[in-house]
């Protein structure tokens, strides 16, 4: 067996130039006539007990990104690899096994709940099908879940339509809790919650967090909420990575015009603060024919010659702050 370094060891996830494309099909004979790039080689680590943020604009692939390292997609090219062990091609009872380590919160707590299912059921679904527990001990593990995600005892018994939407999202996080997973993708958790509730959902993640030492990779398209969890970021632009640094780093000096976009479009709480925000012009090209050399090149202010020829690698240009750009060669 290789001898892992202590830097491996504190490694849980990593993901090496991975690539999702979901296939076209075309013509009399449906044969692939093309490929849309979702994710587009990508490659970054989290550590344990760490919190990578996920963003960039919808339809940038960071959904698809979480789905692929959770094997519910299987990736087109690359590597998955988790404590050490490449599950890129994992299948059948291994991959089974495996998923007990990785749980995913969704955006839509309703939508992902069954709704004929007491809330006890669903939370237990998960313990009932890994394990041989006993109704008793599966009730009170259930219980005991529910009071920690701040649900009262009888939530046991109703239904989810007889919650709201952040209590609904409680629910799902008592249930991706329920096989004390140790990474955690949260895609989008929030977002389609109220504002007023948007934060409890965020602090019990934070709580749930350190008591369940957990690990995330927090997927979002709002900034503000990524910052408040995240350790680190990683931005995405049509599939692929343009920066990845610390959460300090990235907010106070964002490298990648397209970070530096998004940090500007991010209201300012004192209203007598002035800030200059950058508008980026056109739209986010299609997945299916993307821009040749850097991708951004055609909505990027600073776009010279190359970056119309040649792609940039995601390359560190400070202790722990890599960017994919032509501008910091
Ligand atoms: Fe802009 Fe060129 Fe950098 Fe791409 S590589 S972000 S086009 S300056």
């Amino acid at each position: 067996m290789s001898q892992l370094t202590n830097v491996e060891k504190d490694v849980l996830l990593e993901v090496k130039n991975l690539k999702t494309y979901y296939p076209i099909k075309g013509g009399f004979f449906r044969k692939n006539i093309g490929a849309v790039k979702a994710v587009d080689d990508i490659s970054f680590e989290i550590k344990k007990g760490e919190t990578l943020g996920l963003v960039g604009e919808s339809g940038c692939g960071k959904s698809t990104a979480g789905r692929t390292i959770l094997r519910l997609l299987d990736p087109t090219d690359g590597q998955i690899i988790f404590e050490g062990k490449d599950i890129t091609n994992l299948r059948g009872t291994s991959l089974r096994k495996i998923r007990q380590d990785f749980q995913m919160v969704f955006q839509d707590p309703y939508a992902s709940l069954n709704p004929v299912m007491m809330v006890g059921d669903l939370v237990s679904e998960p313990i009932r099908n890994y394990t041989n527990k006993s109704t008793k001990e599966l009730k009170n593990e259930v219980m005991e879940l529910l009071t920690k995600v701040g649900l009262p005892e009888d939530a046991y018994y109703k239904y989810p339509h007889e919650f709201s939407g952040g209590q609904r999202q409680r629910i799902g996080i008592a249930r991706a809790l329920a096989l004390r997973p140790k990474l955690i993708i949260a895609d989008e958790p929030v977002s389609a919650l109220d504002v007023s509730v948007q934060s409890q959902v965020l602090n019990l993640l934070k709580e749930l967090q350190n008591e369940f030492d957990l690990t995330f990779l927090f997927i979002a398209h709002d900034l503000s909420v990524v910052k408040h969890m995240s350790d680190r970021i990683g931005v995405m632009y049509l599939g692929g990575l343009v920066e990845v640094a610390g959460k300090d780093s990235i907010y106070s000096e964002p490298l990648h015009p397209y970070t530096q976009a998004l940090i500007s479009a991010i209201p300012e709480p004192d209203p007598r603060k002035k800030k200059d925000r950058i508008i980026l012009e056109g739209d986010v090209p299609s997945p299916i024919n993307p821009p040749s050399g850097c991708t951004f090149h055609p909505r990027c202010r600073h776009a010279m010659p190359e970056c119309q020829q040649e792609k940039p690698s995601l390359k560190e240009v400070k202790p722990g702050h890599r960017v994919a750009c032509h501008l910091y060669k």
